[in-house]
């Protein structure tokens, strides 16, 4: 850091809303369609055959993140929830729009931490800055709203389960909710199986990203593709961490994963574990899908005897 004067004038910039975004936002936004943020809306082309796959995920302070969060955490965890809603549907990222609620908390050293980490993720994820909107908050809140891109008719639904299907999950179940408690990296830093996803979209018939818990999410792929779901206990998959937690019904109800779970024909099992190698994602068996059974996931332990559980997922209200 330089002297103390220069941090004051740092400071001052920063307050001013338009500073932060001619001089902080807009180097990292997309020239062509967003004229670096200098217009009052982005005009963007959708490529021939494309379509466009949209979705919103915000963050608000002491809801998803402590008022005291770092912003590098808020940032990358925005990124991961709306990057994850792209990856279930199998597209491709495209663009986003930044909501952003500026507390009174977030100085100007949080501010360019956050670009900073904003403008990473852009990277990383190879997505655009298309615009956004700038607005002071009592509680500190970041949003994006994600463009994803799919061949014409391509994305993977909720709703194409088929009688007999098996039930995938990607990666471990429960580490984000046991990461929550101290802001572990797999809260703080998720990494969605993005690449993977794109890989599923010929292969899976439903799919859906595990952020509410694993239960409450397969409950919406029974509900639109009208069917049940049996998982096994014993399959779903644990990190080491969670295996030494134990509690298996806390942790598949806990949410915060940012996995994919999907359904596939079971025919499609071999060239499923070659995407997952390929992308070097653990790709897991965990159930059956039965057309036109009760709507609902049931856990399952060895005797088939059903485990109860009180809480399926979060619910905001
Ligand atoms: P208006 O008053 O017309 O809504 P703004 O001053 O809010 O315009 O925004 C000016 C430009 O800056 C627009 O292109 C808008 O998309 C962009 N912008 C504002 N806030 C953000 C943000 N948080 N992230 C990205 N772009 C932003
Ligand atoms: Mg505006």
């Amino acid at each position: 850091m330089t002297s103390h004067k220069q941090d004051d004038k740092q400071d001052d910039k920063l307050l001013d809303e338009f500073a932060f975004i001619t001089e902080w936002l807009s180097p990292l936004a997309d020239n062509k369609a967003a004229a670096r943020l200098g217009d009052d809306a982005a005009q963007v082309a959708v490529p021939d055959g494309h379509e466009l796959v949209i979705s919103t995920d915000m963050l608000v302070a002491n809801v998803h993140f402590p008022a005291d969060a770092k912003a590098t955490l808020i940032a990358n965890r925005m990124l991961a929830c709306n990057i994850s809603d792209l990856a279930a549907k199998g597209a491709q990222p495209y663009g986003c729009l930044l909501t952003l609620g500026v507390a009174e908390n977030w100085d100007s050293a949080f501010l360019q931490e956050f670009v900073q980490a904003l403008g990473e993720g852009l990277k990383t994820y190879d997505m655009q800055l298309w615009g956004g909107d700038t607005v002071r908050a009592r509680d500190g809140f970041a949003g994006l709203t994600v463009h994803g891109l799919v061949p014409q008719g391509e994305m993977l639904t909720r709703s194409g389960a088929q009688d007999g299907d098996d039930v995938y999950v990607t990666g471990s179940i429960g580490d984000g909710f046991l990461d929550l408690a101290d802001l572990g990296s797999a809260y703080a830093a998720p990494m969605p199986p993005l690449a993977f996803g794109q890989a599923a979209r010929n292969l899976a018939t439903a799919a859906i990203d595990v952020s509410d818990g694993l239960m409450a999410d397969l409950d919406h792929i029974c509900r639109a593709s009208v069917g049940g779901i049996d998982i096994e206990a014993n399959a779903i998959p644990l990190s080491e961490a969670g295996r030494a937690h134990g509690d298996l019904a806390a942790l598949v109800c806990g949410g915060d994963d940012l996995q994919i779970a999907f359904t596939a024909q079971p025919s499609h099992a071999d060239i499923l574990g070659i995407e997952a190698e390929k992308h070097r994602i653990a790709l897991t068996r965990i159930g059956k899908f039965t057309a036109n059974a009760a709507p609902k996931a049931i856990l399952r332990a060895e005797d088939g005897q059903e485990i109860a559980l009180q809480k399926r997922g979060f619910r905001h209200f």
